[in-house]
């Protein structure tokens, strides 16, 4: 079966308003065959059925997987994986280069074998968007965002030279250069078709087949794009690397949360407080790992960009969706932001066509659950200090900022003397920093930021009319406040200015300092040093506020504890106070020039006000002359030399960009599963071992094995950057890989690091049982050809989702890993990266069974025929000489992964099917 097929005769004509026909798989059709109860699933279900049934053909994608899906049950238990192919994959910087290394590494490997390079080229359209890497080092001045831009270019000009070389190399790889805005806005507002097409073939009475957009990332709030009725999360990179050659990425069929909302936004509240307050209300509800689905008229009478709001929260409350269906406000947006008549129309139809036009209403749908909120019952709200579900109403900040500062750290407080609240410190300036107070809960950055937010025109509107009244009032922002405006798109500054609103924004020192992330991924540049050495020195409970969706600690900037979300008018406002330990509904903000007392009412601008000024927002033909000709409006982008060629030249000398060894010994076959004999453990690890643990994405250490690789390469110390952005660099990754300075291995008790005890016979310079780096230690033992394995307790590989946390594994020589228990991603990880997951039986683990690392290990009933999930036996030898054998899960879960598995990994599975159809 193919795209052509006709399964349950559901490939139907629909009319695309142009007096064409267009072909598609109709649901509704599937339902009248009997196949399922179609019409009462889940929108968000539907949209992922009709991209199973597209693309069934029998092997990839089976019949039984369509019937399955077609008869969805609100509640059960969930064993299926649905194999879910989807139409276009997007990336941000940070996770793309690494991704492009990888492509460019088949590419070599397939010449090598001399194939053409060419049969390496995504089959769906990729689109990466340069948005990570802007940091906010200058602010405050009008010429910011140019020279923000500067530096941008200058510490990643390498990367962005590759990025160049793959945009000619690969005809479905396209990039938004830097400066353009952020991955999730420029999906909303120009990549996002809502409905895509493949062409007619040359077949008597063929005509175009249209499909729903569908689409993963490899970035958490992908999910900002459910706004738009688009399914799409983000996955690690070894999945979309995958999807983009054409495997589905496989998912376990998920609970649908239906969320009923009614009602809407009161005077004086915004839509960050209505996303605040549903990650708070979901958070609690737990749909970790379902999808969320909005529903009911308050959902109906929500704008896109609302809706988008809402859905960008997703991971925030841990749903893999929080999606919302598709209707006439979807296709206003589409209009308003550029897209064509004919387009829209078509979009219209399409799932007009599909039966899937309209929010649904109470009782049409079936949900695993149904929740119930009252968006009238919304109140101004931000929410801190260190994570994105504590929400605060605007009255209570002051006094829940008093009490966190006492209660205890391990209470999510910050340990402090209630004497101390009120010690205030002076910070000298010079030239370049300002003199000031500074005190525990001094607002020391404010920054509107965040595709969040800036996608909003709303509130960034009611920004720049806060920030108009408090200047026309005298009021001026405290002088230690770092304040930034960072738009995901050259939109809003479009409507900012021709709305005469920037010019207030500048005056509060607001002035645009790039559109990309910046603080809201932690860019936020440093603090003058005076205010750094006042933190520092008098341990200063400083606070940020932020419209960004996290706020972990050290997340925002390492030197700032106390981190608040919240709109961006409210970012103004705080910033204007410069504390947080204010109740704004009731104390003054400051005082005007007349000298009297101004309030946050006083300033607040209301719903008709901002209503009149988005009049100047959404004008299509502003989106058509900013999303067009990229390179022609980005100079600094087109001075960036350029490689040609099909094949990428590897720079030996590159300490960012390296061809990695995935595809070094590649065959055309794979090998054979066998057992793991004589393995010796790199690691003993405890509970909660998290992919920052196993891959750090931060700072290197000088004395590290990659800092130390670095010098040797001629790097200095200041020009290390991170391990994010070395991503593209195998030997850097791979030295960085269990390097995180908190991990601790149980193998040497009382350390924190990447040290192990190395029990090689030779290489590692250390006498055997002796403490070394775990990567020397790895070093050696593939030297003497010694299998590793790694012993870990309950939710190994917990945290974000991150590739290099299973690649540097496997670069390490780590054949299986064994634990309690694995992270849903991280374990297909590690599969897909050919490392094998066991898991230990209920009741034993490293404690009980006395492991401390010295042992051997063989893994027995490894081999051809081994089955999901089966049970092998793990052989301990101790030093002693004395075995004993246990019982293990195999965590592989699925067939397909079995052929992963045997294949070395995900992609050269897929490099091999690939070659075999050449
Ligand atoms: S602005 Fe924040 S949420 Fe949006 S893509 Fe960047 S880091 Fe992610």
């Amino acid at each position: 079966m193919s795209n052509a097929h006709n399964l349950f005769d559901t490939r139907r004509q629909f009319d695309l308003g142009n007096g064409q026909q267009g072909a598609l798989y109709s649901l509704p059709q599937l339902e009248k065959a009997g196949v399922g109860p179609v019409s009462r699933l889940p929108v968000s279900i539907r949209l992922v059925l009709e991209s199973v049934l597209r693309n069934c053909d029998g092997k990839r994608v089976s019949e039984q997987n369509v019937r399955a899906l077609a008869n969805w049950i609100p509640n059960a238990s969930r064993t299926e994986e649905i194999p879910f192919v989807v139409a276009r994959i997007v990336l941000q910087d940070f996770t793309g280069v690494p991704l492009l290394v990888d492509l460019a590494a088949m590419r070599s490997a397939v010449a090598r074998l001399g194939k053409n390079p060419k049969l390496i080229e995504p089959l769906v359209p990729v689109d990466l968007v340069v948005d990570h890497s802007v940091q906010v080092d200058f602010y405050g001045t009008a010429d910011a965002m140019g020279k923000n831009l500067g530096l941008e270019f200058s510490r990643n000009r390498e990367r962005y030279q590759f990025l160049k070389w793959g945009m000619q190399a690969f005809d479905t790889f396209k990039v938004v250069p830097p400066g353009i805005g952020i991955v999730h806005q420029v999906n909303l507002e120009y990549l996002a078709k809502g409905v895509l097409s493949s062409p007619a073939t040359s077949a008597p009475g063929s005509s175009a087949l249209f499909y729903p957009d569908t689409l993963v990332g490899t970035d958490s709030h992908t999910t900002m794009i459910n706004g738009l009725g688009i399914v799409g999360w983000g996955v690690g990179g070894i999945e979309a690397e995958a999807g983009m050659l054409g495997q589905p990425v496989y998912f376990l069929t998920p609970d649908v949360v239906g969320v009923h909302l009614t009602g809407a936004l009161r005077e004086g509240v915004t839509a960050t407080d209505m996303a605040l307050t549903v990650t708070q209300m979901l958070r609690k509800a737990k749909v970790v790992g379902k999808f969320v689905e909005y529903f009911g008229p308050g959902a109906a009478a929500l704008p896109v960009v609302d809706r988008a709001m809402i859905a960008n929260m997703a991971p925030e409350y841990g749903a893999t969706m929080g999606f919302f269906p598709i209707d006439a406000e979807c296709v206003n947006y589409l209009r308003a932001t550029g897209r064509s008549e004919d387009h829209c129309r078509i979009y219209e139809n399409y799932y007009r066509a599909q039966g899937l036009f309209g929010i649904p209403q109470k009782g049409e749908i079936n949900y695993s659950v149904e929740l119930e909120l009252d968006l009238g019952t919304v109140a101004p709200s931000v929410a801190g200090p260190k994570r994105p579900q504590d929400r605060i109403e605007l009255p209570n900040l002051k006094q829940e900022f008093v009490d966190a500062f006492t209660k205890p750290v391990t209470a999510s407080g910050f340990g402090k003397q209630s004497d101390d609240l009120n010690k205030s410190f002076s910070v000298e300036g010079n030239e370049s920093s300002r003199t000031g107070q500074l005190r525990h809960g001094s607002v020391l950055i404010a920054a509107i930021t965040s595709c969040t937010n800036t996608s909003n025109p709303s509130v960034m509107l009611a920004a720049g009319l806060l920030a108009r009244k408090a200047v026309e009032r005298g009021l001026q922002v405290n002088p230690l406040v770092k304040a930034s405006l960072a738009p995901g798109s050259r939109v809003v500054t479009d409507y900012l200015e021709k709305t005469g609103l920037q010019t207030y924004l500048d005056q509060l020192g607001f002035n645009l300092v790039g559109y990309g992330c910046t603080t809201c991924i932690g860019n936020s540049g440093p603090l003058p040093a005076a205010v750094d050495e006042a933190i520092a020195k008098y341990d200063v409970v400083a606070a940020s506020v932020l419209s960004g969706n996290r706020n972990f600690e050290a997340r925002v900037h390492q030197g700032i504890k106390a981190n608040f979300l919240a709109s961006p008018p409210l970012v103004v406002a705080f910033a204007l106070a410069g504390r947080v330990d204010i109740d704004l509904t009731r104390e003054p903000i400051g005082k005007g020039t007349d000298g009297k007392d101004v309030y946050l009412r006083d300033l607040w601008p209301t719903l008709q006000e901002v209503r009149d000024q988005m009049q100047s927002a959404l004008r299509p033909e502003v989106f058509r002359r900013l999303y067009r000709d990229f390179a022609g409006q980005n100079p600094k982008w087109n001075e960036i030399p350029s490689t040609a060629g099909e094949v990428y030249h590897w720079d030996a000398c590159s300490t960012y960009i390296q061809e990695p060894p995935f595809f070094a010994d590649f065959g055309l076959r794979p090998g054979e599963i066998s057992e793991i004999k004589g393995a010796r453990a790199l690691g003993v690890f405890g509970d909660s071992v998290t992919t920052d643990h196993i891959s750090p994405a931060g700072s290197i250490k000088k004395t590290s094995p990659a800092g130390k690789y670095l010098m040797e390469h001629g790097v200095a110390f200041e020009d290390f950057n991170s391990y994010g952005s070395r991503r593209g660099n195998d030997r850097v990754m791979t030295r960085g890989t269990f390097a995180n300075v908190r991990i601790k291995n149980l193998m040497v008790p009382g350390t924190e690091g990447g040290v192990t005890k190395c029990f090689a016979s030779e290489g590692c310079g250390c006498a055997p049982g002796e403490t070394s780096s775990i990567y020397d230690a790895a070093m050696a033992y593939q030297k003497e050809g010694t299998p590793l394995v790694i012993i870990a307790g309950q939710e190994y590989g917990t945290g974000s989702s991150r590739d290099w946390a299973a690649k540097g594994t496997a670069l390490l020589g780590v054949k299986a890993v064994v634990a309690q228990s694995f992270e849903r991603i991280h374990r297909s990880n590690l599969v897909g990266m050919g490392v094998l997951p066991l898991q230990f039986k209920e009741g034993s683990n490293a404690q009980t069974l006395k492991l401390n690392g010295t042992e051997t290990y063989d893994l027995v009933g490894l081999g051809a025929g081994l089955k999901p999930q089966q049970d092998l036996e793990l052989r301990i030898t101790r030093t002693n000489g004395q075995t004993e054998t246990v019982p293990v899960t195999c965590r592989i879960d699925t067939p397909i992964e079995i052929d992963y598995y045997q294949h070395g990994g995900i992609v050269p599975y897929v490099l091999r099917q690939l070659l075999a159809g050449a």
